[in-house]
């Protein structure tokens, strides 16, 4: 017994302690910096070459709810798309995931998510969220549970995932959302006492990702139910999903 208790005061406290401040790697790709007048080629090929259509011309702009962070745009752009390590890329409309050359990381911080009292006094010391995968590849639903480990420990903050969705606050979804996972989706949804929240969480989720020309979803949850927060990914980082939360609940 003294020596289990031993090994656990040598192993330390193994969290990340300032979280909206830990760094990532740089290779990471997030928030992407547009200068259209480096735009070497014809635009037309630019936004041929993303496979999910989230290059718009007028000005030269991407969608970052349908961006699946592949790069192909960055390495034929001739250096007009460049994407940073900057990594907090959620917000709480579908409209500010468009970015074009016109705001930069800092504007875009101001704006993404607003602070909300409501939010903050209802959910602010604990939120429980039920998570429902419909027809996703796992990769989300795999940097969901990463946020629970004990590197990124988001229980700390309150925020944590429960079985019964009758004893959630809210939902975190992920997936294109299949038809055969569109109705447990709604039950879900109507499980949930009042007031709740819906999160979308990585590309599919947000707008069907790679499966968005797929006959095989269905999205009328998304026309049906305002989503509260969008984040951005394929899959996002367990930094971007935490840092986003936090910023809704304005902690
Ligand atoms: S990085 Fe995003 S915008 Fe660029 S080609 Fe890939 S999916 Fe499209
Ligand atoms: S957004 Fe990407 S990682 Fe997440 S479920 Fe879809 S394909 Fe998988």
């Amino acid at each position: 017994m003294f020596d289990l208790i031993k090994a656990r005061i040598n192993h330390g406290y193994q969290a990340i302690e300032n979280i909206a401040d830990a760094k990532i790697l740089p290779t990471h790709k997030g928030f992407p910096v547009i200068d259209e007048t480096k735009l070497g080629g014809d635009i037309e090929n630019l936004i041929q070459a993303c496979p999910v259509k989230a290059i718009s011309k007028n000005p030269l702009a991407i969608d970052l709810g349908k961006c699946i962070f592949c790069g192909e745009c960055e390495k034929k752009s001739g250096g007009a798309i460049k994407f940073s390590n900057n990594y907090k890329i959620s917000c709480d409309s579908k409209d500010k995931l468009i970015v074009s050359s016109d705001i930069s990381y800092d504007d875009f911080q101001r704006i993404a998510i607003e602070s909300r009292k409501e939010i903050h006094k209802l959910f602010g010391r604990s939120l429980k969220l039920r998570q429902v995968s419909a027809g996703g590849c796992n990769g989300c639903e795999m940097e969901l549970n990463a946020c629970g480990n004990v590197n990124f420990d988001m229980g700390r903050f309150g925020i944590d995932f429960v079985a019964s969705p009758r004893h959630a606050d809210g939902i975190v979804l992920t997936g294109p959302i299949t038809k055969n996972m569109a109705k447990a989706l709604d039950d879900a949804y109507q499980s949930i006492g009042e007031p709740k929240i819906v999160i979308a969480t990585g590309a599919c989720a947000i707008s069907g990702g790679i499966f968005a020309d797929s006959t095989e979803i269905d999205r009328t949850f998304t026309e049906r139910i305002k989503i509260d927060l969008f984040i951005p990914g394929c899959p996002p980082h367990p930094l971007v999903i935490i840092n986003a939360i936090l910023k809704f609940l304005g902690k």
